[in-house]
């Protein structure tokens, strides 16, 4: 019996969230990812099942990127017996830091309401940074053996920009057995983590999977376009000026990461040509400060054309009559300053944060936007919105809402129906097998169907829990 090499997913099939998959090599145990599943709650309840495999038998835990429904069960991993080695790029670990950071108290709040206990305390998550370790992309790194008397795992990892958020990456696993001949050919699988969708305003664009033979990747809007992306700043200059001329309010409920600081680079550049007229942008959130801090200490991370621009002069994040508000004091400030005013805030799905109060103070005026430039989840008060509700409590306060509701897909950090396809296509000669995850039930098997047909390759919407030979 030679060695496995064997994938295994345990949670983001069938969902769009908290991706946790299982690989074995030889007598290594990998896991990708270890995210929160997400929906009406913050912490669906099924984030307090134990995890279904021996978690102190985990050697590694790699982290695709630094979403919380990919780094959002990392305390609870830890705090349940994990002992072994973290790693990703570096970009990816200081955003986790904010990310756990901010989530451990909103899950607290939440457990607090529902009278439980929550996932993890701040104990559980000060114990995961001393774990984690940094590895750069494009450099070929093997990974150790554990355990006593081991030497060569027969294992590889490499790392590709998957263009999604800054620091996110592919991770291409190379696997040959040691105990094997040495003419015996090696195996790879490539877990995408979130594909960007690329041509993206700040990073760099997806890169090809050229010669990957097993493929693990996401499906978000597997069965879905997005609309062209060279109207998305038109469309968001005109919804901007037209609740401008109303004297109205305009609401970005905006992800702290990513979202946040590309609609901030598109606002900047709508500002310095004159497009829109000058009026007060507030971005009101903590969380999505000290992201953009990041950010700012990233560019050599951003696309040749940014990388030109900061080589030209341009300070990024920076514009006239931006304000970033992180106080609470200042954060109610914002409802002093006149219309017209642009006022970003978390969640990006209205499932708290600052955003809610603000949706309780413009939604019931007609001169008032909401503009939706984000995924809403099933049953979160975001799709509820965007879905055209008109009668609505928020934060217990009854809502008729009044205002203009608006959504431009063209700004999703993830790859559309057709750009996965070509996604795919890059590694078609080579492909064996292709494993659609990360993606409501409908949107995976879809895309599988048109992998399959268009492409000929072998796709499937895997089984939970079921090992997959390789
Ligand atoms: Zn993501």
């Amino acid at each position: 019996m030679n060695n496995p090499f064997r994938v295994t997913f345990y949670s983001g099939i069938g969902e769009v969230t908290g991706a946790n998959f299982l690989l074995e090599a030889g007598a290594l145990r990998i896991l990708v990812d270890c995210g929160l599943a997400q929906g009406e709650k913050m912490a669906a309840d099924e984030n307090r099942q134990p995890f279904a495999y021996d978690v102190a038998s985990i050697d590694y835990l790699f982290i695709t990127h630094a979403h919380l429904d990919h780094v959002g069960r990392i305390p609870k991993l830890v705090k349940d017996g994990f002992k072994g080695v973290i790693y990703s790029t570096l970009e990816t670990r200081e955003l986790a830091k904010l990310i756990l950071a901010d989530a451990l108290g909103l899950l607290t709040k939440e457990a607090a309401r529902e009278g439980l206990e929550p996932l993890y305390n701040q104990e559980d998550v000060n114990h995961v940074f001393p774990m984690w370790q940094t590895i750069p992309y494009h450099v070929e790194t093997p990974v150790s053996a554990t355990g006593s008397g081991a030497t060569n795992s027969g294992l590889s990892v490499f790392l590709r920009d998957a263009g999604h958020i800054l620091g996110s990456s592919m991770f291409r696993f190379t696997y040959k057995d040691p105990a094997g001949p040495a003419d015996a050919p090696s195996k790879n699988i490539v877990f995408t983590g979130d594909l960007g969708n690329s041509p993206t305003p700040l990073l760099r664009d997806t890169e090809p999977v050229t010669g990957a033979q097993y493929l693990v990747m996401e499906s978000v809007y597997g069965d879905r376009n997005h609309e062209p992306k060279d109207q998305r700043r038109k469309k968001l200059e005109d919804i901007i000026n037209e609740t401008a001329k109303r004297g109205g309010t305009v609401l970005i409920p905006s992800f702290s990461l990513e979202r946040t600081q590309v609609i901030l680079y598109e606002l900047e550049k709508l500002v310095e040509g004159k497009l829109i007229p000058s009026m007060p942008v507030f971005v009101d959130s903590p969380l999505a400060i000290a992201v953009t801090d990041i950010y700012r200490k990233s560019e050599n991370l951003f696309n040749d054309k940014i990388q030109a621009e900061i080589r030209g002069g341009e300070t990024l994040f920076n514009f006239p009559k931006l304000e970033f508000t992180v106080t609470a004091d200042m954060s109610r400030d914002i409802d002093h300053a006149k219309a017209p005013k642009i006022i970003l805030a978390g969640s990006g799905m209205s499932t708290g944060g600052r955003m809610l109060h603000h949706e309780v103070m413009y939604l019931s005026d007609p001169k008032n936007t909401i503009i939706f430039v984000g995924y809403q989840g099933v049953g979160t008060l975001g799709r509820t919105i965007a879905d055209g509700a008109k009668h609505l409590t928020i934060a217990a306060v009854p809502i008729n809402i009044q205002a203009q509701i608006e959504t431009i897909l063209g700004y999703s950090a993830h790859k559309d129906s057709d750009h996965l396809v070509e996604f795919v296509a890059t590694a078609r000669e080579s492909l064996k097998r292709v494993f659609v995850v990360m993606g409501e039930p409908k949107a995976s098997t879809f895309l599988a169907q048109r992998l399959r047909d268009e492409l000929g390759v072998k796709a499937l919407y895997p089984e939970r829990g079921v090992g997959y030979e390789l």
